[in-house]
C-alpha cells in the first residue's frame, strides 16, 4: 500500500513538473477579434453633419455585427472578413462597390483583395466594373484557380463563370461621387490641390479566429480621378493586404501609389518578423514616420496572432472600430 502511494506521489510531482507554466501575467489569446476600417482621409467634425456621421457609425456598427456573429458562432477570419466587405461594399456610403469613386473618364473601376494567413493563399481582383461584389470575385480567384491577380476583363469574365451577380455599370454610380469627380475636374483645371477626401477612400476587415487564424481583406474604387486602368495597392498582396498568421493581418487605406512603394502591409508583417518589433510599433513606424515623411497619407488596421490589434493613421480620420469578446468601439476621427 505504501509503495503504491509513494508511485502516485512521484508520478503526481512528476506531472506537476511537466504542466506547462502558466504565467498569470502573459495575455491570453483573446476568442477572437475583428478590425474594420472605412477609409482613410480629411474626415473632419466640422465637414461632417450629425446625420451622417450617425449613418457611417450605424453602417461600421453594422459591420461590426455581421463579423462578429460569425466568429462568434465558431466562424473563421476568412467568414467573417468576406461578410464585412460585402456589407460595406454595398453601402453606398464608402468608396468600394456601390458608391465607388470615378475614373477621368467617368467609369468605376473597382479593386479586392484577400489573403489567408494560415496558408498565405490569396486572392484579387482588379480593375473590375461590373462586379456587384469585388470582394466574393477575390475569394473565387483563391479559391478556384491557380493564380493571385485578375484584372479587367478576364476577371469580370471569370466572376460571372462562377456565377457571381453581375451588374450594369451604371448600378455604382452614385451622385455625391459624381459631384467629387467634377468638382476634382474643376479644381484640376485651376491647378489646385486636391483635398484626400474628394480623392480616396476604401473598406478593409482583419481578423483572428478562435483557431488562432488570421485574415485580410480590402476592397476599393480607387481614387477620384484615376486614369482608367490604374490599379492601387488594395488588391497588391503586400502593399494594401497581407495576412500571415506567424506574424499580423493587414489592411490599408490611403494614396496606393505609396502603399505599393513602401509594401506596406508587408512591410509591417517583415518588421515583426525579422525585427522582433510589435504590431503596434510596426505599424506607427511605416505609417508616421516612414509614410509621412516621403508624402504618403493613409492609414491601416491590424490584428496580430495574439489578437493585438492597430488602427494607425496619419491623417485627419479614418472609419474604423474593432469588436472583441466583452469590447467594442467604432470610430472616426483623429482625436478620438
Ligand atoms: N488605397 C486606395 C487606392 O489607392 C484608395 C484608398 O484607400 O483610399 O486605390
Amino acid at each position: 500500500m505504501k509503495d503504491i502511494i509513494f508511485g502516485l506521489s512521484i508520478l503526481f510531482i512528476a506531472s506537476c513538473m511537466n504542466a506547462p507554466e502558466s504565467n498569470p501575467s502573459e495575455p491570453e489569446r483573446p476568442a477572437y477579434t475583428l478590425v474594420i476600417h472605412g477609409g482613410a482621409g480629411t474626415i473632419t467634425r466640422s465637414g461632417m453633419t450629425p446625420d451622417m456621421e450617425a449613418e457611417y457609425l450605424a453602417v461600421l456598427d453594422a459591420a461590426l455585427d455581421a463579423g462578429e456573429n460569425i466568429l462568434k458562432n465558431g466562424g473563421t477570419s476568412l467568414e467573417a472578413v468576406r461578410d464585412v466587405i460585402v456589407l460595406m461594399e454595398d453601402s453606398p456610403l464608402f468608396n468600394a462597390g456601390k458608391g465607388a469613386v470615378f475614373t477621368h473618364a467617368g467609369t468605376n473601376e473597382l479593386d479586392a483583395a484577400v489573403m489567408d494567413g494560415k496558408t498565405l493563399m490569396a486572392g484579387a481582383v482588379a480593375a473590375v466594373g461590373n462586379v456587384k461584389n469585388p470582394i466574393l470575385a477575390a475569394f473565387e480567384v483563391m479559391e478556384h484557380t491557380e493564380h493571385v491577380l485578375l484584372s479587367g476583363k478576364g476577371a469580370e469574365e471569370f466572376a460571372a463563370a462562377r456565377g457571381l451577380e453581375i451588374v450594369d455599370p451604371s448600378y455604382f454610380f452614385t451622385e455625391r461621387r459624381w459631384k467629387s469627380l467634377q468638382t476634382v475636374l474643376e479644381k484640376e483645371k485651376q491647378q489646385a490641390e486636391l483635398s484626400e477626401q474628394e480623392k480616396h477612400g476604401t473598406v478593409g476587415a482583419v481578423a483572428l479566429d478562435k483557431n488562432g487564424n488570421l485574415a485580410a481583406a480590402t476592397s476599393t474604387g480607387g481614387m477620384t480621378n484615376k486614369k482608367y486602368g490604374r490599379i492601387g495597392d488594395t488588391p497588391v498582396v503586400g502593399a494594401g493586404t497581407y495576412a500571415d498568421n506567424a506574424t499580423c493581418a493587414v489592411s490599408c487605406t490611403g494614396h496606393g501609389e505609396y502603399f505599393i512603394r513602401y509594401a506596406v502591409a508587408h512591410d509591417v508583417s517583415a518588421a515583426m518578423r525579422h525585427g522582433g518589433k510589435s504590431l503596434a510599433s510596426a505599424a506607427k513606424d511605416i505609417i508616421h514616420t516612414r509614410l509621412l515623411s516621403n508624402g504618403g497619407s493613409g492609414g491601416l488596421i491590424a490584428v496580430d496572432a495574439m489578437g493585438n490589434i492597430s488602427m494607425e493613421f496619419n491623417t485627419e480620420g479614418m472609419y474604423r472600430g474593432y469588436a472583441k469578446p466583452g469590447e467594442r468601439e467604432v470610430k472616426i476621427y483623429q482625436d478620438q
